[in-house]
């Protein structure tokens, strides 16, 4: 189930929300918060993926002929914002196996809050792919904007972000930046603190994951 607008999709599926909640939960471990990360993932790619077209395809079952759907030539390139987005990317692989993957180097400035690229590696036939970009947390947008504009640089033409919990200014200007991508989120919250943190949020999605604080 989600709630969906024209270009952003919160998914309210009860056991998003579910696992959401444990992972707002600030005395949920290291461990499992890394789990929560990769299910939620899961579940939103299966949201992300929906409109892929699809085509029939005979086949023998042990029993008889029939005819089955295949996802036609769908070619995915899935793009982690490193460090925080790469605790998604197993999630969107277990569903899309073939797909290939890319990494964004992002980090943000805390006096400035402007994302600064450190490295970009892509497949060379991004162009030909739906790019799927990682980001737990859609902040003030900056980060996601950047990483956009650099798959973009490289053809990409098709793009939706998925994020465990956005921000309304994240949103905003994402939006303002690029109308055309998709947003696929578990969460939109109230908004940004004084530190760019997402409130009610999750905290440092990167810490979090990976135990550094
Ligand atoms: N990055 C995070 O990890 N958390 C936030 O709340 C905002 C940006």
């Amino acid at each position: 189930m989600s709630v969906a607008t024209d270009k952003v999709v919160v998914v309210d599926h009860p056991l998003v929300q579910h696992k959401l909640g444990l992972m707002r939960d600030e005395s949920t471990s290291t461990h499992l918060f890394r789990e929560l990360v990769d299910e939620v993932t899961l579940l939103l790619t299966y949201e992300a993926t929906k409109e892929f077209a699809t085509e029939e395809l005979e086949v023998d079952t042990p029993l008889e002929r029939t005819t089955v759907q295949k996802i036609s030539g769908k070619k995915v390139a899935v793009c982690p914002i490193l460090r925080a987005g790469l605790g998604m990317l197993d999630g969107v692989l277990t569903l899309i196996s073939g797909a290939r993957v890319g990494f964004i180097g992002l980090y943000r400035d805390e006096e400035t809050l402007q994302p600064v690229e450190y490295y970009v590696k892509l497949p060379q036939d991004v162009a030909d792919r739906d790019v799927i970009l990682l980001d737990p947390m859609l902040a003030t947008g900056r980060s996601s904007a950047a990483a956009v504009s650099a798959v973009k640089s490289a053809g990409a033409r098709s793009v939706t972000l998925v994020c465990l919990v956005a921000a309304p200014e994240g949103i905003e200007h994402l939006q303002s930046e690029h109308p055309d991508v998709r947003i696929v989120t578990a969460a939109v919250d109230r908004g940004l603190n004084e530190r760019g943190y997402i409130v009610p949020g999750l905290g440092d999605a990167g810490d979090r994951l990976y135990g550094t604080k």
